[in-house]
């Protein structure tokens, strides 16, 4: 039996986390689900977003499987997501963007691996309001370290990028090329414009290459990289980036093999490992039953293989091949045209996934 911590998140959150929930249990692989509530309806009852509860109960069950949460913009309390990520020190986001068979996309044969840091980089939430007395540190301390000045109402976010940091994320990468009989390794940066932080990324990660001559490496300037994405994916193989580029990057190659609603992703530690869809919780869908559960099955497949459950993840990717090709069965963003009255619930597609499981 397996013991697994279960965050339903919140807007669409708890529907596809109760989707992903029954068809993972109709593979037949013993789970028990430590269920655990988080997001913006735990902040008003409990007074924080993340309550220590959840972390204790992922560092006891080790993996996690977890739906979407909100973050306010600009004010209100930090992500969720961000703060598990550090807390847990889950540094690699393993995104792997895939053409699913009878998916409509335009393209047909994308393969691609998106590997991003996910503890430094403009994401360590370090950042100084603007007119606070941190700022106007900040601000003087520059001004006289630098010579430059930078206007008194900035707000200020710092980006660090460390070596410790970028070896592991492309030694990870290295290490998943390796195991998976990738080919090719490609680090994105802007290292003409960042020379520290992201200069220091290109240079520890030409420095990790050497020692997997066996593997190509090259590398690519990040406004480059989107542009080659949409223009000829297939020439891409393991993408390896600092946070925020690897945050706009994954949703690209998302929107390469389909969109938001098939893409699944995976944030890793060296102890812990929690499973998420790439999407965010969507609150408009809230409640609708509406939304595509298939980026939050998929990461449970990822779960699964991670678990060394093979047969199970292998059994359960051909149920929903199956599903996804008919046709029939699929949410409104899998149907050829929008407004489409045959699309199938949130509910109806797992069950349809349940179906299929032989
Ligand atoms: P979003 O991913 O929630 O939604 C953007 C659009 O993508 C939706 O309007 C919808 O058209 C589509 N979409 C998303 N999920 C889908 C699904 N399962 N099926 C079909 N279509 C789907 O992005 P957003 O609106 O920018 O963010 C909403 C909230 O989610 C924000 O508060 C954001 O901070 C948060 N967020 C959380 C996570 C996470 O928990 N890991 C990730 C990203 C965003």
């Amino acid at each position: 039996m397996y013991n697994i911590t279960l965050i339903p998140g919140d807007g669409t959150g708890p529907e596809i986390a109760e989707a992903a929930k029954r068809v993972i249990g109709a593979t037949g692989v013993p789970i028990q689900w430590d269920i655990q509530e988080a997001g913006i309806e735990v902040f008003e009852k409990e007074g924080t977003p993340l309550p220590q509860r959840v972390i204790d109960s992922i560092k006891k069950n080790r993996v996690s499987i977890k739906g979407p949460v909100t973050t306010p913009v600009g004010t209100g309390f930090r992500s969720v997501n961000v703060t598990l990520r550090q807390t847990l020190d889950l540094y690699c986001c393993l995104r792997p963007s895939r053409t699913f068979r009878g998916v409509r996309t335009r393209f047909d044969h994308v393969d691609l691996i998106i590997i991003r840091e996910n503890t430094e980089d403009l994401y360590a939430g370090i950042e100084f309001a603007k007119g606070s007395e941190g700022a106007g540190k900040i601000i003087g301390l520059i001004r006289e370290l630098t010579g430059k000045s930078i206007r008194p109402d900035s707000g200020i976010s710092i980006k660090p990028i460390s070596v410790f940091g970028s070896e592991r994320i492309v030694r990870f990468a290295f290490e998943y090329a390796r195991k998976n009989n990738r080919k090719k390794v490609t680090a994105v940066h802007k290292a003409n414009i960042m020379k520290y932080s992201d200069g220091l990324f290109l240079e520890t990660a030409k420095d990790v290459a050497k020692r997997y001559p066996d593997i190509e490496f090259e590398d690519r300037i990040v406004d480059n990289m989107c542009m080659q994405l949409v223009q000829k994916p297939e020439l891409y193989d393991v993408i390896v980036l600092p946070n925020l580029y690897g945050d706009i990057v994954s949703d690209l190659a998302a929107g390469l093999i389909g969109g938001l609603g098939i893409a699944p992703g995976a944030n890793l530690g060296e102890e812990y490992a929690v499973f998420e869809p790439v999407h965010g919780s969507a609150p408009k869908y809230k409640g609708l039953n509406k939304v595509n559960p298939l980026a939050m099955i998929l990461s449970g497949v990822m779960m699964l293989r991670h678990l060394g459950e093979f047969a199970a993840a292998e059994r359960l990717e051909t149920a929903i091949a199956s599903v996804v090709e008919e046709g029939r069965h699929v949410t409104y963003d899998m149907k050829p045209l929008p407004g489409d009255p045959t699309a199938a619930t949130t509910s109806q597609m797992a069950d349809a996934i349940i179906g299929k499981l032989i």
